[in-house]
């Protein structure tokens, strides 16, 4: 071979397929529930601020964030050396596995879950344990922990899982963290934390500050409804933290989309109300959902899940039957098909399909 050649992991990346778009129907409005993205526009004091913001786009942005920074440190009252931000918090998973991993070593992490996890870990030349989720949904705590071994560097918790929604509660999570030896980096995904209305939720801070091995990723772009943006910020001990930021790409978080997050933390009441609103329609979603017969799995995050486990058939016709309607969805391999919770118009349409099609 006389061409460059990438590494064999970087050969063996499975593509990032992204939701699709929908399609135009004439005579119909069209929904996008295919990529977990929150209905509601930014709030106008976020579009003032990066509106203001994009003026100075001849400068770059300041690279130590220092606004966001101590905006988060405010936030959720930890110190400014144990923040680190990125592009979305997908960008934090890949640096965290850059920065601890080296070829051979292995990431455990339930599957299936967030499509990225094993990009990222290719990406870090790393090898991916996938741990199957249990019959209903769940991550198998157990099963993850009998997979850690002394090849294990990073072991990844998704909680609420992204793509079937139950999450953890804190008695698990704690029990699991017990298991896990101190040497091995536990990534707590947090990307749908402010959804979860559970008994006994998983405090992502509180389990940081416990446990010097736990990074706690989390997004504007699920309930802060910032996806375009691409913001994310992780929450972990100085000395995991530090290398965070140290392998991050210089001025990667933009000028506009620091000032949008900054001001969506300063309203972070209305954002919140705009979630709660969001949990109302999924709870009216699942309930008519399961109502119509099926039997869906805890939904925790802004999104339901539709299993239908080796039945790609199934899945296929799911997803066509759903663009009939106006509604884009998410297939997922052979798993089943993942659908946002949208406007309440889309959420109807939904429920209207979970009631003709047939189980
Ligand atoms: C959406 C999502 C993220 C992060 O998204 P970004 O837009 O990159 O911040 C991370 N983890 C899970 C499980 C997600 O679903």
């Amino acid at each position: 071979m006389t061409t460059p050649q990438p590494r064999a992991s970087v050969l063996a990346m499975p593509p990032y397929v992204a939701g699709k778009p929908p399609a135009e129907r004439p005579g119909l409005t069209t929904y996008k529930l295919s990529s977990n993205e929150n209905p509601y526009p930014p709030l106008p004091g976020v579009l003032e601020a990066a509106g203001a913001a994009v003026g100075a786009a001849n400068r770059y942005p300041d690279m130590g964030n220092t606004a966001l920074y101590e905006a988060l440190a405010a936030t959720y009252a930890v110190p400014v050396e144990d923040l680190a931000v990125a592009t979305g918090s997908t960008g934090l998973i890949y640096q965290l596995l850059s920065a601890f991993c080296s070829p051979g070593d292995e990431v455990v992490y339930a599957w299936r879950s967030f499509e990225a996890y094993p990009i990222a870990v290719l990406a870090a030349d790393a090898t991916s344990v996938q741990v199957p989720l249990t019959a209903d949904s769940h991550h198998d705590l157990d099963a993850m922990a009998a997979a850690v071994t002394d090849r294990t560097k990073v072991v990844i918790v998704c909680t609420p899982n992204n793509p079937t929604g139950p999450s953890l509660t804190q008695t698990e999570l704690d029990a699991f963290l017990e298991q896990v030896p101190e040497h091995v980096l536990v990534i707590l995904d947090e990307a749908y934390c402010e959804f979860v209305r559970m008994d006994d939720p998983v405090d992502g801070i509180a389990t940081y500050r416990a446990h010097a091995n736990v990074a706690v990723t989390r997004t504007f772009s699920k309930a802060y409804g910032l996806a375009g943006f691409r913001v994310g910020y992780a929450v972990a001990p100085a000395p995991i933290a530090a290398a965070l930021r140290a392998v991050s790409l210089p001025f990667g978080v933009n000028l506009v989309a620091q000032a949008a997050a900054v001001a969506s933390l300063e309203a972070r009441e209305d954002l919140l109300k705009r979630v709660d609103d969001l949990v109302a329609e999924r709870t009216r979603v699942v309930e008519a959902v399961r109502a119509a017969g099926w039997d869906m799995p805890d939904a925790q995050g802004n999104f339901v899940w539709f299993g239908f486990p080796g039945e790609p058939d199934r899945i296929a016709a799911f997803s066509a039957a759903a663009d009939d309607l106006g509604i884009v969805v998410r297939p997922l391999g052979d798993d089943g098909v993942r659908v946002s919770i949208g406007e309440v118009e889309a959420n109807d349409r939904l429920i209207e399909l979970a009631r003709s099609f047939a189980r």
